[in-house]
């Protein structure tokens, strides 16, 4: 199926012609019909699937372009907010539709003034319920949209969002969008929504499969050098470490950036102007490695993170729906990877059920393992590396006083220096301690067994490596020399 059958208008076709959109995805299959066809509809559907775009299209496509905020759309925070006027920017400047952001921490004259002239706005409700109830503006949008509410909800926007929509016409088109759907938003679905058709993404696909999700059981003081050796395996391109407080944010990023690598650091409580910034710079790829908390991170749409890093697991499924949703994005495949003590396990087991999908137990590589492949990586450079001029002076000007074999042994040991594999030998568990583990935490639920899947019975390569010792480690994490000796 192509965006042709839906006969969206030339301006839009061209919009989504000059966006590189060539067919919609599911979410937008489901969805536009039923908007243009002018009924209320609630969508749930994954992050990255495309939900802008599903709400955005048949909206712009209906709108007649003179009235001044014929749509509103509410989001739950700034970034967002900056993200979704982007999307629905590109798609209605063909139309030639003005976009306004309203959100908080900016001054109010100057963001009426744009209100006033814009068609569309999208709102964060703190801000619009000031400006709603000092009755600064006065607003009569045909089109409102709600979107990720679960994540208003989470942020405890609800209160705000049934005052927002006693300012609003009764006479109005309304979509509500979601990831997940707790109670309490089919509740508010209720009170706002009128006979609200439904598009569910069902569950395989909203799980997306482009995401491979994998846990590795470490003891809680490896959690550093499993997520170091990780990273030096995988060579993200890009990736996001998660973790659960600020503070852990501020301890990860001093101890990344100590081991090299360029990182930036976002948490709930920095300015905005030093956020944009540091989104920007990790858009831009100056930074390689993303360190955030989970409220810092939302909504946050950056298309080629390769890696998601989860350093604990986070207690609720869906804020494990959320972080991994940053991954895998727009057909790119990804990978999310979280980090367990023995004792999360039965978190992981949870989450598998709550969110219906599968992590796959894995181990982490042998310092060995990492520095065959790093070396055979190498080797493959050198040999396709083409030869320049200047590296041929130098040879020549070496050969003065050094045998052709010692100038090539001098050389790699240059470069052989660059990949050398540093940390412990072996971190983390074996398979068959963590199918032991899985095991015992399942019959410590009272034999509820109906919903093991064979998740973690593949059998890596590790599977059979000696690794005596874990066992006092993973308790108290005290002995340390037991370690170095396995
Ligand atoms: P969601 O709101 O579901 O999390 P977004 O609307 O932010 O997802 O879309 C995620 C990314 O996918 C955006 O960069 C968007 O431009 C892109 N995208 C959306 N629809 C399509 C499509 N039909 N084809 C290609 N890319 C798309
Ligand atoms: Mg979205």
């Amino acid at each position: 199926m192509t965006f042709k059958e839906f006969n969206f208008k030339d301006t839009l076709n061209q919009a989504i012609n000059d966006a590189g959109f060539t067919e919609p995805s599911p979410v937008q299959k489901d969805s536009i019909p039923i908007i243009l066809e002018g009924l209320d509809m609630i969508g749930q559907a994954q992050t990255g699937t495309g939900k802008t775009a599903a709400f955005g299209l048949p909206i712009i496509q209906m709108m007649d372009g003179k009235s001044k905020v014929e749509a509103l759309v509410i989001v739950p925070t700034r970034e967002l907010a900056m993200q979704v006027s982007d999307e629905l920017f590109r798609f209605g400047k063909t139309a030639g539709l003005k976009t306004a952001t309203v959100y908080g921490g900016t001054s109010y004259n100057r963001q009426i003034d744009r209100i006033e002239q814009a068609n569309i706005i999208v709102a964060t409700p703190g801000r619009l319920q000031d400006l709603l109830k000092s009755k600064k503006i006065d607003i009569k949008p045909k089109f409102v949209v709600l979107d990720e509410a679960d994540e208003m909800l989470d942020m405890g926007f609800l209160d705000e969002i049934k005052n927002i929509f006693t300012y609003l016409p009764k006479d109005r088109q309304t979509l509500m969008f979601s990831a997940t759907m707790p109670k309490q938003i089919k509740l508010l679905a209720q009170q706002i929504l009128n006979n609200p058709k439904s598009v569910t993404i069902t569950k395989s696909e909203r799980t997306n499969t482009d995401i491979a999700q994998k846990f590795y059981v470490v003891a809680d003081y490896e959690r550093d050098d499993a997520l170091l050796r990780l990273i030096d395996y995988k060579n993200p391109s890009k990736c996001i470490i998660f973790c659960r407080m600020k503070k852990e944010v501020d301890r990860l990023s001093s101890y990344m950036t100590s081991q090299g690598f360029k990182v930036a650091a976002l948490h709930g409580d920095m300015e905005q102007k030093q956020r944009e910034h540091t989104i920007r710079s990790f858009k831009q790829g100056l930074v390689e490695i993303f360190i955030a908390t989970d409220v810092a991170a939302r909504g946050l749409d950056v298309n080629d993170v390769s890696h998601v890093f989860n350093y604990h697991i986070p207690f609720d499924s869906e804020s494990y729906v959320h972080r991994i949703g940053r991954t895998g994005r727009a057909g790119n495949k990804g990978e999310a990877i979280t980090l367990v003590s023995p004792n999360e396990l039965r978190t992981i087991k949870r989450i598998e059920k709550d969110v219906g999908t599968t992590m796959v137990s894995k181990v982490i590589p042998t310092r060995q393992e990492v520095q065959s492949k790093k070396d055979s990586d190498l080797l493959n450079k050198i040999i396709q590396t083409e030869v320049t001029p200047s590296a041929i002076d130098m040879v020549k000007t070496l050969q003065h006083d050094i045998d052709i074999v010692t100038i090539a042994h001098l050389l790699a040991a240059i470069v052989k220096k660059e990949v050398d594999v540093k940390g412990k030998d072996i971190i983390g568990l074996g398979q068959e301690e963590i199918e032991k583990l899985i095991q015992r935490a399942k019959n410590q639920r009272g034999g509820d067994s109906r919903n093991s899947r064979g998740r973690g019975r593949n059998r890596g390569r590790g599977g059979n490596r000696r690794r005596d010792g874990h066992r006092n480690n993973r308790r108290g994490g005290r002995d340390n020399r037991n370690r170095d000796r396995s």
